[in-house]
């Protein structure tokens, strides 16, 4: 296994509070809060280019009509991403993974890379996504943990870059899927926060993972985990719980 040190905060989709979600705009934003992590979601485009997206369709953050995964990539990068979440932000472009991995670099900001495909697309998201980071994220950079809902996503991670550390995304955590994150030589093991129980984490600290949980926005939540042993919250607004729990150093 490849260890990772998560930050105690972490910005979620950038700093979703402030800035469109995944949008290179919010990436600046988790700099600029003093975050020293930020975790983004990547999709294929229907053309198999990677891009900073969440959802299957294109309309709550575009207000296009039409899947992601039936778009091209040369409609894509014309979309605006940010009219949705404010006037402040209309023009604001949806970024190819290319292009946020460079600006990462030059903010020297951890990423959380969560793989992120659309329904039967799991392999082909996880593959061309190793790609880019393979010919734009040399090794000695900044930390670049891969993350997933999706075993297939981390089993290609494993395979193209065993050099960096994974995690698995879970709903429902639960200590049997230890046995899981041994067998993909994960790092870290990434819960909805809500359905986390003592027990459990204690089980998974105790067998040496890095313990993340998700969406995290209230700071009394955020401190009830961290009183259970969890190392890092994935939070929509970086900036205020930095304020209440300060960083750690990268
Ligand atoms: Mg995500």
């Amino acid at each position: 296994m490849v260890p990772v040190e998560l930050p105690r905060i972490m910005g979620h989709r950038g700093a979703a509070a402030e800035a469109p979600e995944n949008t290179l705009t919010s990436v600046r934003r988790v700099a600029d809060c003093g975050a020293t992590w930020v975790e983004l979601d990547v999709m294929l485009t229907g053309d198999d280019v990677p891009v900073l997206f969440h959802d299957d369709s294109l309309k709550r953050t575009t207000g296009q009509a039409g899947l992601m995964a039936e778009t091209t990539f040369d409609v894509v990068r014309h979309l605006d991403a940010g009219r949705w979440f404010g006037p402040a932000f209309e023009g604001e472009p949806l970024p190819s993974l290319e292009d946020t991995l460079a600006l990462i670099r030059e903010l020297g900001i951890g990423l959380n890379l969560e793989i992120k495909p659309s329904k039967g697309r799991a392999r082909v998201t996880a593959e061309r996504a190793m790609d880019i980071v393979a010919r734009h994220w040399p090794q000695g950079g900044p930390p670049l943990l891969v993350s997933s809902f999706e075993t297939v996503c981390l089993a290609v991670a494993q395979a193209r870059r065993p050099d960096l550390p994974r995690g698995l995304i879970t709903l429902w955590p639960s200590a049997q899927q230890l046995q899981l994150l041994a067998g993909l030589a994960c790092a870290s093991y990434h819960c909805y926060h809500k359905r986390l129980r003592a027990k459990t984490a204690a089980a998974v600290k105790a067998a040496g993972y890095a313990l993340a949980c998700f969406t995290v926005n209230d700071a009394s939540e955020a401190q009830r985990l961290f009183d259970m042993g969890v190392d890092c919250v994935i939070t929509d607004d970086p900036r205020r719980l930095l304020q209440t729990f300060g960083q750690n150093p990268l």
